[in-house]
C-alpha cells in the first residue's frame, strides 16, 4: 500500500492552490454580497486565465480539449477547487456540466460530441440535466411522468421537471423521459434525450427560490416544462431504455467530484475556524482556542476530514480499476458519509465564529445554506444507507427486494 502522492499530483495541487489564492478567493466578497450574476463578466476573464494553466476541464481527455486527468488526479484537483464556491466554475468542471460532459464522452455519437460536447468543453455554452419531477419522488429513479414518443423522425417530449441546476442560460438539456412504459424491466423504461433549449416546447418556467435566493445563470435551479418539445430521433443518448444505466454511470464519478469538493469545503472551513480560534480573545490573553471544547471541535473535524478524503480516494481508485458498477457500495458509502461530515464540520465552524458565522463576511454561511442539499441530491442519505445495508444483508442470505 503506497499513500505517497505522485510528483504530477503534487504539482497540480500547488498550481491550483496558487491560482485559487491569487485569482478566485479575492472574488468571494463580491459573490457573497452581490451574488453570482454580478460576477459573470469578471469570471469570464478569470476563466480565460484558468484555461492557460492546462487544467481547464481537467476531467476531459486531451483529444477533446480537456486537461486529461484521471479520476483520482481530478479528485485531488477537485478538493483544491472546492475551497471556494467559485473554483469548479472557473475551471469549467462545475456540476451539472461535468456530468453531462462525461456522459457525452462515454455515450455520445461523433455528431452529438461535435455539436454538444465540444462547445461545452470549450466553455462556450452551459447545459443542464432534467430528471427530477415535482409530482414524482426523485428518490425512485424508475418512476416518472415525462414521456418521449416517436413521431416520424422525431421524439415528442411532454413532462414537468424541476431542480434543473443551471437551466437558466443553458444551451441544451439532457432530459430523462419514459420511452417504453411497458418494458418488463422498470430499469429499461426511460431514455436520455438531448434537447436544445431553443426547441419550441421547451420552457424554463422560472428559477426555484432556494433558502431565500432565486440565483441566476449557472447558480440557479430551474423548473422546466416540456410541452410537445420535438427533437430528432438522433438526439437519443446511448440507446433506447438506457436512461437508468447512463444515470448510474453519470453519478458514479459525479459523486467522487462532489465528495472531493466537499472535502475542500471542509478544509477551508476548518482553516477559518482555526484562524479565528487562534486570534479571537474571549478575555485578554485567553484565545478561543484555549478552550478544550474548541480544541475538541478542531481535532474531530481534522479526523473526520482525513477519513472522508481517504474513503473518497479509495472509491475513485476502485472506479478506475473496476468501473462504477463494481464500486457501487463504495460510492454509496462516501455519498452519505462525506455529506454528513460536511454538515458537522460547517456547523462547528459556525458555532466557533459566533455571530460572524451567520454573516456573509466569510463563505461559511453561504456553504451552510447551499451545501445542506448535499444530503439530498444525487441520492438522499437514506437511499444510500439502504443500498449499503441491503448489500450487506444479502450476503447474510436475506432476501432483499430492489
Ligand atoms: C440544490 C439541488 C440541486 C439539484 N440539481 C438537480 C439537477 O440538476 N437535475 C435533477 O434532475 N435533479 C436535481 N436535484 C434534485 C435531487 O436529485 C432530488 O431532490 C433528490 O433526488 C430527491 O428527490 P425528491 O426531492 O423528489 O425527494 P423524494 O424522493 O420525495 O424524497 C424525500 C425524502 O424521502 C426520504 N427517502 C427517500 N427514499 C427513501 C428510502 N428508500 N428510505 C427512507 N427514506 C427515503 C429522504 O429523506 C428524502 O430526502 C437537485 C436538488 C437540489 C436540492
Amino acid at each position: 500500500m503506497d499513500f505517497s502522492e505522485s510528483p504530477k499530483v503534487t504539482s497540480i495541487r500547488h498550481l491550483v492552490r496558487e491560482f485559487m489564492e491569487r485569482e478566485v478567493l479575492p472574488l468571494e466578497p463580491a459573490l457573497l454580497h452581490q451574488g453570482f450574476v454580478a460576477l459573470v463578466p469578471t469570471l469570464k476573464e478569470v476563466r480565460a486565465r484558468a484555461r492557460q494553466t492546462g487544467l481547464w476541464a481537467a476531467h476531459v481527455p486531451e483529444e477533446h480539449g480537456g486537461g486529461g486527468l484521471s479520476l483520482t488526479e481530478f479528485a485531488v484537483m477537485s478538493e483544491e477547487l472546492g475551497r471556494s464556491p467559485l473554483g469548479h466554475y472557473v475551471f469549467n468542471c462545475q456540476a451539472p456540466d461535468v456530468g453531462n460532459m462525461e456522459i457525452l464522452m462515454a455515450f455520445g455519437t461523433p455528431e452529438q460530441q461535435e455539436r454538444f460536447l465540444l462547445p461545452l468543453v470549450r466553455g462556450e455554452v452551459r447545459s443542464c440535466f432534467t430528471m427530477t419531477e415535482p409530482e414524482f419522488a426523485g428518490s425512485n429513479p424508475v418512476w416518472m411522468g415525462t414521456t418521449a414518443v416517436k413521431d416520424g423522425g422525431d421524439w415528442v417530449i411532454r413532462g414537468h421537471k424541476w431542480f434543473a441546476t443551471g437551466a437558466e442560460g443553458s444551451a441544451f438539456a439532457i432530459c430523462m423521459a419514459v420511452t417504453d412504459p411497458q418494458a418488463q424491466d422498470p430499469y429499461r423504461r426511460a431514455s436520455m434525450i438531448i434537447v436544445p433549449t431553443d426547441t419550441p416546447g421547451f420552457e424554463l418556467i422560472g428559477n426555484l427560490s432556494i433558502m431565500g435566493s432565486r440565483g441566476g445563470d449557472w447558480a440557479s435551479h430551474g423548473e422546466v416544462s416540456y410541452h410537445g418539445a420535438r427533437v430528432p430521433l438522433g438526439n437519443l443518448l446511448g440507446g433506447e431504455g438506457m436512461g437508468f444505466a447512463l444515470a448510474q454511470d453519470r453519478l458514479g464519478p459525479g459523486r467522487i467530484h462532489h465528495c472531493m469538493r466537499w472535502v475542500g469545503v471542509c478544509e477551508r472551513s476548518l482553516d477559518i475556524l482555526c484562524r479565528h480560534a487562534a486570534t479571537r480573545e474571549l478575555a485578554p490573553g485567553r484565545p478561543l482556542g484555549s478552550k478544550q471544547i474548541v480544541q475538541q471541535w478542531i481535532a474531530e473535524s481534522r479526523a473526520e476530514i482525513h477519513a472522508a478524503r481517504l474513503m473518497v480516494l479509495h472509491a475513485a481508485w476502485r472506479i478506475e480499476e473496476e468501473g462504477a458498477r463494481a464500486a457501487r457500495e463504495e460510492i454509496s458509502l462516501i455519498k452519505f458519509t462525506v455529506a454528513r461530515t460536511l454538515e458537522r464540520v460547517l456547523d462547528r465552524t459556525v458555532q466557533g465564529l459566533g455571530g460572524l458565522g451567520m454573516t456573509d463576511d466569510t463563505p461559511i454561511a453561504f456553504w451552510w445554506a447551499h451545501e445542506r442539499a448535499a444530503r439530498l441530491y444525487d441520492g438522499a442519505d437514506e437511499v444510500h444507507l439502504e443500498v449499503v445495508a441491503k448489500r450487506i444483508l444479502r450476503s447474510y442470505g436475506m432476501k432483499v427486494h430492489r
